[in-house]
Parts: structure tokens; C-alpha cells; sequence
């Protein structure tokens, strides 16, 4: 029995969530407002207090980060080969370069170890990601960026809800970036948050969401900054307001599908599986490698395959690296060994709050009927 089809993720959006957007959308009230500043607030209760700032996306998020932590033109900013293109771009955006190091290949998170080579005099920030929702060692990290005195931008796009040694990600750290795309563990459809240090940079950061505008003056407005238009709706906050009500349920299910998954995954059929840590991932994702080496078709043909089973794979993410823009820069493959072995290999199976266990099983199941019948 095939069953129905299995997206590899898909929003969970309660009756509640869709009366109460209604609700704004009757309001005469449907951009920032009311909403975006309820949601700002329980954000803020989530991460400890820390004032927290909501944007239009994830991507958003970083780049004004980059900005008020003031990385610009001839600064070098240390990320990930590992991660969705965003994370890079935004370094870009700034007129800063990127400078990536290599993958731990278990947690497929920077390699911390690798990570102090890569300073130079002009190194001024880092941005770790949590990719899968694993946190990155913020002990580790922080050791590293307070010793050679570099900004913290953490791209905490996957990891919303996960923790470190028992606090939420975005209760500690430097500056913190959240994305609610409709993938994401909670989502606005499209939007991000950024976790800021105090007041001052939080001002900061309203005034560069929206075109650099300060209520000051004689005419009660000034802009003396270019700004950018990254704010959130009302309508998009609504929804996230309904989500985070169930953040705790949702990351609940989600470790008891992981744990699933590693009870009935064949370890036999050679694929890579995760780091098995129940305490602190958020399981944004369940993601394995392919042992392509041991088969007679490609991870495009696994895909084929897995669909023909009525279940949806994703591949997140090739290396950044090697995308035409940036090869063009001179980045090519062999740079990033660890990154580029995994970002072709690597596939996300169904993993979201709405599956049940039988779910994984049957996932498992096709997995196993998909590599069996593909050895070369
Ligand atoms: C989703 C994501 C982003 C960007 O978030 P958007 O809301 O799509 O702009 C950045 N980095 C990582 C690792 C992501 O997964």
C-alpha cells in the first residue's frame, strides 16, 4: 500500500492561526503593526528577553545583522560551504567577502578546528550555521570569535527551538538570525527575526527595516541612513503568533519521528545518518547521505525512484561554492572537500509535525527497496 503521497515537509496551520488572520485582514490593519509587535514580544519571551526584531526573511535577517555589527567593503566574513545560498549572498550584498571552511563531515556544521587558519587581519565577523537545526558548539565558537575579537552574526535560520546546554538558541550569543519561511519549524509563510543585544541596536535595526526612517526633526521624520524595506506584515506575524503557541509540541514530535527513524533505518544499506542528539537539535530536517558509490544511479534517480514510492525528497544544499557565481570568483571544486562529498550525496527524507510513525516506517521501507534495488 503506497498510500497517499508524503511531501519531504509541510506547514502545520491550525483552525485558530486562519480565524485569527482573518480576523487581521478584517481589521483595516494588514501591514506592521499591532500584530508584528505581539509577535515581536513572545519572540522576545522565547529568547530570554533579548529584544528581538522581526523582518520580512531569514535573508533579511542576516544581512542587517551583517550591518549592525557595521561588516561592510574589505571585510572577511568566515561561513559555511554548507548551507542555503543566503547565507553567503548576504555577505556579498554588504560588498564583504566570504571566506569558507570546510564541514565537520559528523555534525556537517563548520569545523571549528579548521576555523582559526582562516583569520586574517581582515576577518571581521563569522556566521555558524545550524544546519539540520544541530547547533554549531556555541562554547567552541564564542572561545574563538571573543580571542580574535570578531562579531557573531549565527545563521539560526534552521535551529529556531533547538538548544544550547538548555537554553533556547537566541537566548545567548552575539547577534541571531531566525527564518519562517513555509519550511522552516515555524513559519510565517515568508519572514525572519533578528535577536539583537540591547535597545540601542534594536532602534538600530527599525530604522534600517524601513528605508532608514527615524521620527525625529522638525518635521517629526528624518532619514540619515540607507535603509532597506524588510518589514514583517501583521498578516504574516498573525500566523506566527499561532505557530509559536505550539513551538514546544512541534520540536516534541519532531525528536520522536528522528528517534523513528533511527529505531527502522537499515544502518546496512551504507548511508550517512545524523548526529543522533535528542537533547539539543530541533530535527529541522532528517537528513542522510547516499552511498552513491555503491549504486548503479544517481541521487537524481533515487529521487525518481523515491517519488515513484509516493515520497518527496529535497537536497539541502550542493556546495555554495561551486554555484557559477561564485566559481567566477575563483572557488572550485577540491576547495571543500568535506562540504562538496556531502552537498552530492546528501538527501532530506519526510520529516514535519503532521507525519506519524508509520510514516517513517513506510519512508524506511522505500529507502531500503529504492538502495537495494540500485546496487551496481
Ligand atoms: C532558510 C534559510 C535562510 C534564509 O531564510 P529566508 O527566510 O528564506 O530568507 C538562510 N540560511 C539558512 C541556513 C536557511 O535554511
Amino acid at each position: 500500500m503506497a498510500g497517499a503521497f508524503l511531501p519531504f515537509t509541510r506547514p502545520t496551520i491550525d483552525e485558530e492561526t486562519i480565524a485569527g488572520v482573518a480576523e487581521v485582514l478584517r481589521s483595516g490593519w494588514i501591514t506592521s503593526g499591532p500584530q508584528v509587535r505581539a509577535f515581536e514580544a513572545a519572540l522576545s519571551g522565547h529568547c530570554g528577553g533579548r529584544p528581538v526584531r522581526v523582518l520580512n526573511s531569514g535573508t533579511a535577517a542576516l544581512e542587517l545583522g551583517l550591518r549592525i555589527a557595521g561588516v561592510g567593503p574589505d571585510d572577511e566574513v568566515i561561513t559555511s560551504p554548507l548551507t542555503w545560498v543566503a547565507t553567503a549572498n548576504v555577505v556579498l550584498a554588504v560588498g564583504a567577502r566570504p571566506v569558507f571552511v570546510d564541514v565537520d563531515p559528523a555534525t556537517r556544521n563548520l569545523d571549528l578546528a579548521q576555523l582559526e587558519a582562516a583569520i586574517t587581519p581582515s576577518t571581521t565577523a563569522i556566521i555558524p550555521v545550524d544546519l539540520a537545526g544541530l547547533p554549531v558548539d556555541r562554547d567552541r565558537l564564542y572561545a574563538i570569535a571573543e580571542r580574535h575579537d570578531l562579531r557573531v552574526i549565527e545563521d539560526a535560520a534552521q535551529s529556531f527551538g533547538a538548544n544550547w546546554r538548555g537554553r533556547p538558541i537566541g537566548a545567548a550569543g552575539d547577534l541571531v538570525a531566525f527564518s519562517f519561511h513555509a519550511n522552516k519549524n515555524v513559519t510565517t509563510a515568508e519572514g525572519g527575526a533578528l535577536v539583537l543585544a540591547d535597545e540601542t541596536q534594536a532602534r538600530m535595526a527599525e530604522k534600517l527595516r524601513l528605508q532608514g526612517v527615524t521620527r525625529s526633526g522638525e518635521d517629526g521624520m528624518d532619514v540619515d541612513v540607507l535603509g532597506y524595506k524588510f518589514n514583517l506584515t501583521d498578516v504574516a506575524a498573525r500566523i506566527g503568533l499561532g505557530q509559536l503557541a505550539r513551538l514546544a509540541e512541534f520540536t516534541e514530535k519532531r525528536r520522536a519521528l528522528a528517534r523513528r527513524y533511527f529505531e527502522r533505518f537499515d544502518p546496512d544499506l551504507g548511508c550517512g545518518l545524523p548526529v543522533p542528539d535528542f537533547a539539543q537539535s530541533n530535527w529541522h530536517m532528517f537528513q542522510v547521505t547516499l552511498p552513491l558509490e555503491r549504486l548503479a544511479f544517481g541521487r537524481g534517480e533515487f529521487i525518481a525512484r523515491m517519488r515513484a514510492e509516493g515520497i518527496g525528497v529535497g537536497v539541502h544544499y550542493p556546495a555554495v561554492h561551486l554555484f557559477s557565481l561564485y566559481r567566477v570568483m575563483g572557488w572550485r571544486a577540491g576547495d571543500f572537500p568535506h562540504a562538496e562529498a556531502i552537498g552530492a550525496s546528501i538527501v532530506t527524507l519526510p520529516l514535519f509535525p503532521a507525519m506519524e510513525a508509520h510514516d517513517v516506517d513506510r519512508v524506511c521501507a522505500a529507502v531500503a527497496k529504492v538502495i537495494e534495488g540500485g546496487l551496481a
